[in-house]
């Protein structure tokens, strides 16, 4: 019989286990709190249980492990980026930065992505599977213990697209927040997507308390499909349309995301369709310079950025030029995996 993946488990589902195990129930929550409050990494570190238990747990179950493959840390800031091993192999990226407020933790949903943004390189390789459930939740527990800090928010804009993988990360979002578990609370938690508008629309429904974030980075349907294949199938109008139903069932602002792109996306009309588009709506537009990605051609400033800003600020829109931590150390997503999967070709 194939091992289960204790660590994507509920509470309610490992009781349902443990009791088939001919185990009682009060075990599971016991069990529970070794794995999500102490973060152990093997059962025999289990010590209040016993060894013919401990023994049972790891013919039964298997316990999910990330490596460390690469780590590397900004001198400009406290930002540190994992590049981490799964046990099939393939590699994934998590990022930990430190704001005035705690430590916060972006994180891969998928080993690659579909969505063919052609800005972004974690879309360059194409696309491999789905993070597990446990694959997602480790990214957190062994950064915490490998960095020693507790991490108090969480960002889902690593590698992949989290609505695209939409039971293992709603069942992640579930583990990290139980309060019997880690515990921490969903209004920390921001999940960024393209714009699957079918599965925003379910998010709503499910109100988790978190903040969505839309990266929109165009006002204008032809040059949105232009760098963002998924517009051909949901346009701006669908996507602001759920948005909109996101912020009334959830009463929570919602975030757009806009790399700024020199002669794309950033002119004196594009703010005035931007601020057309989402006028009036509880919303906030986070602008970020385009990284630069090696295998294409776009470029930006923080200068196009804070022009940009100007021009929507002027025209009553909130925005803000996001932050850019760690660019020494190559943060932004996917490019760091690129470059070990190039590495694991040669
Ligand atoms: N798939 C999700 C989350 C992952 S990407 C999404 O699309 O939202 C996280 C954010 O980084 C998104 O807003 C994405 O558009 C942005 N991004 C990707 N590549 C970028 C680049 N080269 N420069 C600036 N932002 C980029």
């Amino acid at each position: 019989m194939e091992k289960t993946d204790i660590l994507s488990l509920t509470l309610s589902e490992l009781e349902e286990e443990i009791l088939k195990l001919g185990e009682k129930k009060f075990r599971a929550k016991q069990i529970f709190k070794w794995l999500h409050v102490k973060k152990v990494r093997s059962f025999d570190e289990m010590t209040d249980l016993s060894l013919e238990l401990r023994t049972k747990l790891a013919v039964r179950f298997c316990l999910n492990q990330l490596i460390i493959v690469r780590k590397l840390e900004s001198c400009m800031d406290n930002t540190v980026k994992y590049l981490y091993e799964l046990s099939d192999g393939g590699h994934i990226e998590t990022v930990l930065m430190e704001y005035s407020y705690g430590m916060s933790l972006c994180v891969s949903t998928q080993v690659g992505c579909k969505m063919g943004c052609n800005f972004c390189a974690s879309t360059i390789a194409g696309f491999v599977r789905n993070l597990e459930p446990s694959e997602i939740l480790n990214q957190v527990y062994e950064t915490e213990r490998d960095s020693g800090r507790k991490i108090t928010g969480i960002v889902l804009m690593g590698i992949g697209e989290p609505l695209d993988n939409f039971d293992n990360v709603i069942r992640f979002l579930r583990l990290v927040s139980d309060h019997e578990g880690n515990g921490l609370s969903l209004r920390h938690v921001t999940l960024s997507t393209c714009g699957i508008v079918p599965k925003i629309n379910e998010l709503a429904e499910l109100r988790l308390g978190l903040t969505l974030s839309v990266s929109l980075h165009s006002p204008e349907n032809s040059r949105r499909s232009e760098i963002m294949p998924v517009n051909r199938t949901y346009n701006i109008d669908e996507l602001i349309n759920a948005c909109r139903g996101y912020i009334e069932k959830t009463g929570r602002r919602v975030t757009f995301e806009y790399a700024v792109i020199d002669g794309v996306n950033s002119s004196h009309e594009d703010a005035a369709k931007l601020s057309a588009l989402i006028w009036g709506m509880n919303c906030h537009v986070n602008l970020i310079p385009v990284n630069k990605v090696k295998e294409r051609k776009y470029r930006s400033s923080r200068e196009s950025a804070l022009k940009f800003q100007k021009y929507l600020m002027d025209m009553g829109i909130n925005a803000t030029v996001r932050r850019t931590l760690g660019s020494d150390i190559n943060a932004a997503c996917g490019q760091l995996r690129r470059e070990a999967e190039k590495g694991k070709q040669r």
